[in-house]
Order: C-alpha cells, then sequence, then structure tokens
C-alpha cells in the first residue's frame, strides 16, 4: 500500500492473516498498538508468543492444557463423573458446556470435523485417543456433542459406529440448537435442553 512504511505494513498484514479480520480492522488494531505504550505492545507480543511455548495438549481428552499440567485439570478433577465422556469438536466447546454447569463428566476434544470436501477423515482428529478411553472400560455414556452441521452429523454417525461396540450408551445432544451453527455460540438455555434431550444414537 503506497504511503505506508514497512512496520506498519508488515503489522497489518499479520493482523490480516486473523480470521474474521478484514484489511479496515487489521489497520484500526495496527494504529492501536501504535498509539499503546511500549510495555502495552510489549505484553501483547509475550502473550502470542506464551500460547505456542506453554500450551500443550492433555494426553487424556486431548483439551488444551498449560504445558507440564498434564493430565489436565479437569481430567485430574475426582468430583467429575469419569464414566461419562462429552465429545466435542474444538476446545472453546468444552468452556460452552462448562458455564451451563450440566454437565459433570469428562470431555474429549476432536480438534475438528470429518469433512471429505476438506479431506479431513476420522484420522486426522483426535479419534484414537477417544477409542483407546472407551475400550479401557468404565465408560457408561459417550455423548456426542458435535456441532449440528454437515460435518458434526457425520462426525456423530461415524463416531457411534466405532465407539457402540465398546460402550453402554452412545447419545447424541438433541436438535433445537441452531441448525449450522456451533456449539460454542449457542446461549445457554438452548445448549442446557440439547443435553438434557441427548437421545441414543439409532443404527
Ligand atoms: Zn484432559
Amino acid at each position: 500500500m503506497a504511503g505506508l512504511i514497512a512496520p506498519v505494513a508488515r503489522l497489518i498484514e499479520e493482523f490480516s492473516k486473523l480470521p474474521g479480520i478484514g484489511t479496515k480492522t487489521a489497520q484500526r488494531l495496527t494504529y492501536h498498538v501504535l498509539r499503546a505504550s511500549t510495555d502495552d505492545a510489549r505484553a501483547l507480543a509475550a502473550a502470542l508468543i506464551g500460547i505456542k511455548e506453554n500450551v500443550a495438549y492433555c494426553s487424556v481428552c486431548c483439551n488444551i492444557t498449560e504445558a507440564g499440567v498434564d493430565p489436565c485439570d479437569l481430567c485430574a478433577d475426582p468430583r467429575r463423573e469419569s464414566g461419562r465422556i462429552c465429545v466435542v469438536e474444538e476446545p472453546l466447546d468444552v468452556l460452552a458446556i462448562e458455564r451451563t454447569g450440566e454437565f459433570r463428566g469428562r470431555y474429549h476434544v476432536l480438534h475438528g470435523a470429518i469433512s471429505p470436501i476438506d479431506g479431513i477423515g476420522p484420522e486426522r482428529l483426535r479419534t484414537r485417543e477417544l477409542l483407546s478411553r472407551a475400550t479401557a472400560g468404565g465408560i457408561e455414556e459417550v455423548i456426542l456433542a458435535t456441532n449440528p452441521n454437515l460435518e458434526g452429523e457425520a462426525t456423530a454417525m461415524y463416531l457411534a459406529d466405532l465407539l457402540r461396540p465398546h460402550v453402554a450408551s452412545v447419545t447424541r445432544i438433541a436438535r433445537g440448537l441452531p441448525v449450522g451453527g456451533d456449539l460454542e455460540y449457542a446461549d445457554d438455555v438452548t445448549l442446557i435442553r440439547s443435553l438434557q434431550g441427548r437421545r441414543a444414537v439409532e443404527r
């Protein structure tokens, strides 16, 4: 862009790579950082680096955890029901369900959903880890809480077939969530109803 000095252009370009950030917003953020104190800019830079250096994946549920904390706090919490696993696509979905206070079991984070169009098969998700939890025994119920869209439904169907031989009950959260929407954007009441209304997955 004409009239832009290189350091400014560089930050605009980096902000533009973020999801949901267009050029206008990237420019606004860049000039905000420019006006901010050096300390604030340093804190932002340190937080960006820190998320890569200090975040790891829980070896049990595959959710994100602080580096060195494995299993994660949720998996290590003895007050959580260990016989119930709620399967979600993303770490943000765990936060959404936790916010409702409706679920007291454990989680499993897939880090995506099956999407043939994008070339994402089950082997690209954390399905192997889920299967080994299921086959280890002691699991009464696996709740499939993948998103209510095409990919989420395909993932739920695949997992139901995979898990049925190993666990007593495989259930799917009820419809009623906005179709095509993401779990993380659902309001608490809708999410609670969806969890309470879960049903065994039909063969
Ligand atoms: Zn965990």
